[in-house]
């Protein structure tokens, strides 16, 4: 047996490790199982070279739970230490990079924000453990030892009969932390950081159900199995060639077991130049509550679960898909949990940005009608997307869409191609109408189609600021919510109709009115159009209503007290106008103006309250 001194300035680092990485404890089993990973790789990969003759058929690593001894083991069957690398992995190198890390950081210590990677892993365990023995076996024909420290820079080692080649490491779990000595505990923990990793981890064992003989001798057998934590070779993990796509809604179901919705698509990225990723998005079918969303995309780092908190990474818009990445490459802190975002990651964002642009538009090129079908669930995000993100507005330009209330979809080309003859304003602009909801905005759009307009329905929440940066980013065309004071400026240049008032009942058909419209609210005008068009209507300002919409999604502030002013158009060529003009009765022709009113701002959703009963109550008696 030997005994010595682990060679540190400070007298009891452990201590200060236990503070540092208090927040993220649990990270101590991802440690050591990383390490039982790693160790049973190498000596797979010696075997295979011919180096080493210890050759294990199938390879575990097991992790046991001993609540009475309060112990904790991990137990691998990999490579193992000799007592001389025991002694310089354990004790040297990773001491002597927890000096250094304290050396650099001691006067930063106590806020510890980005603090990279010193190989601390293996002492991960001290912030749940009084103490931690290591029992090994190398692959090279030496003795076993048994290591073991108590937390004080001071270690025991000496022999141990262990015989199978590998390394058992023991936790005495702390009495505040044992939590640790839950199998429940344990169970969460394994499958949150090591679901995905490549060598089987048992945890315990499970009864199987097999079925036996055939017909009368059928017969149930019930037996143990180890219960396996991992899938050791997950879907991302292999080459897109290798997989169908029934593979990758399995995997789908396997990262999100409690979710039971099928992805719409999935885009598997993988590169090794200039930077290593792999990874499976998917685009989801979003439900309407996305501010719950616990199903988020998941970082790993050689299939070691890192973090599900991927800002920085993947671009803010694509931050609603779910799936996996995968890159060893992104650099993180001592406890793998806060990004350091540097260029290197900004190249790794702008990859994913191109793949998911590149990847959308091949689908498009390939089954259109798919594309379509599936364009109310993802348009959201390529919406958001083309806001934000340059790189991607100039990809997105040939596979966005824009429905037609008629339901057909028209690419941005298509849709000017379709329309550019017929919805030009006097300026020459092209315009584009919109409907954001088919339902209240009925009438304007039966008005439109009339005239043989095509009416987009545009209905996301954010598409206010997606129409003001194409107005801005294209030429000569503006667009025109269907309801809106532009569309007047279509209807007159198209038809350019002759009023069939003079101007003198023009003046005393605006008096009779003025009478009766508050000014504050209404903006009377005067115009002459077809018998379809209906004698009263209210339109909003475009620019306003826009602005406010705008405002509701979060960008702008200088337009908060804009007045709610509206244009009333009359239709001076309506019957009913003719109509209220000769009647004589002051009475009546302020009952039938009122109507009117109350009808155009029916049909805008804009008769409320009391005078929504008035008019239901005046209806009644009208008819009765
Ligand atoms: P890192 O894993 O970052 O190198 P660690 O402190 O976790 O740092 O481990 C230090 C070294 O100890 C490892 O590089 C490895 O050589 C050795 N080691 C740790 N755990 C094992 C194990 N289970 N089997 C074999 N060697 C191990």
């Amino acid at each position: 047996m030997s005994k010595g001194k682990i060679n540190v300035s400070v007298e009891n680092i452990f201590p200060l490790i236990k503070k540092f990485l208090y927040s993220d404890q649990e990270i101590f089993l991802r440690e050591l199982i990383s390490n039982a990973t790693d160790a049973t790789l190498k000596l797979k990969h010696l075997s295979n070279i011919g180096e080493s003759k210890v050759n294990v058929e199938n390879p575990l690593i097991e992790v046991k739970v001993d609540k009475k001894g309060k112990k904790l083991h991990i137990i691998d069957q990999g490579i193992g230490m000799t007592a001389e690398e025991v002694k310089k992995y354990i004790n040297e190198v990773a001491f002597s990079g927890a000096e250094e890390f304290l050396e650099k950081y001691k006067d930063t210590a106590k806020d510890s924000g980005i603090i990279g990677h010193f190989g601390l892993g293996f002492y991960s365990a001290f912030m749940v453990a009084d103490k931690v023995e290591i029992i090994s076996k190398s692959y090279k024909d030496e003795s076993a030892i048994h290591w073991s420290c108590d937390g004080s820079p001071e270690f025991t080692l000496k022999k141990h009969n262990k015989k199978e080649v590998g390394t058992e490491i023991i936790l005495n779990i702390s009495k505040d932390s044992k939590d640790y000595l839950e199998e429940s505990k344990i169970r969460d923990l394994l499958k949150k950081y090591n679901r995905f990793m490549p060598i089987p981890i048992k945890f315990g064992t499970k009864e199987i159900t097999r079925n036996e003989g055939e017909g009368d001798d059928k017969k149930e057998i019930k037996e143990q199995v180890d219960d396996i934590i991992n899938i050791t070779e997950p879907a991302w993990s292999k080459q897109p060639s290798e997989l169908k796509d029934e593979d990758y809604k399995q995997f789908y179901r396997d990262l999100y077991p409690m979710n039971f919705e099928e992805p719409l698509f999935n885009i598997h990225l993988n590169v090794d130049y200039p930077f290593n990723l792999t990874g499976i998005l998917y685009f989801p079918k979003l439900s309407n509550d996305i501010n719950i969303q616990k199903d988020k995309i998941q970082l790993y780092q050689n299939q070691v679960f890192v973090t599900d908190n991927v800002e920085g990474i993947v671009p803010e818009f694509l931050t609603l898909l779910r799936g996996v990445i995968d890159s060893p490459d992104i650099p993180l802190n001592v406890s793998r949990s806060y990004l350091q975002v540097d260029s290197a990651v900004k190249k790794i964002t702008n990859y994913i940005t191109r793949k998911v642009g590149d990847k959308l538009n091949s689908l498009f090129k390939k089954d259109r009608k798919m594309f379509e079908e599936k364009w109310n669930d993802i348009k959201v995000i390529i919406e958001y997307g083309m806001l934000s993100e340059e790189k991607f507005f100039e990809k997105a330009e040939k596979f966005s869409l824009y429905p037609t209330t008629d339901s057909k979809y028209f690419t941005y080309d298509e849709l000017i191609e379709e329309i550019k003859d017929n919805q030009t304003d006097k300026d020459g602009k092209t315009v584009i109408l919109y409907s954001t909801n088919v339902k209240e905005q009925d009438s304007f759009i039966r008005i439109a189609e009339d005239k043989g307009y095509k009416v987009l329905l545009l209905d996301s929440p954010i598409i206010s600021h997606l129409l003001q940066k194409l107005e801005t980013t294209k030429e000569k065309i503006s667009f025109a919510r269907v309801d809106s004071d532009t569309i007047e400026n279509l209807i007159k240049k198209e038809e350019e109709n002759v009023s069939k008032l003079n101007e003198k009942e023009k003046e005393t058909l605006n008096s009779y009115l003025e009478e009766i419209i508050p000014k504050e609210k209404f903006t009377i005008q005067l115009e002459a159009s077809d018998s379809n068009t209906p004698p009263f209507m209210i339109t909003l300002p475009e620019f306003m209503r826009r602005m406010k919409d705008m405002q509701a999604t979060g960008v702008g502030g200088m337009f908060g007290n804009m007045p709610e002013i509206y244009n009333l158009v009359v239709n001076t060529n309506s019957d009913l106008i003719t109509n209220i003009l000769n009647t004589k009765t002051k009475n009546k022709r302020e009952r039938l103006i009122n109507q009117s009113l109350d009808l155009a701002k029916l049909s805008q959703n804009l008769l409320k309250g009391q005078d929504l009963t008035n008019f239901i109550k005046r209806s009644f008696d009208l008819i009765k």
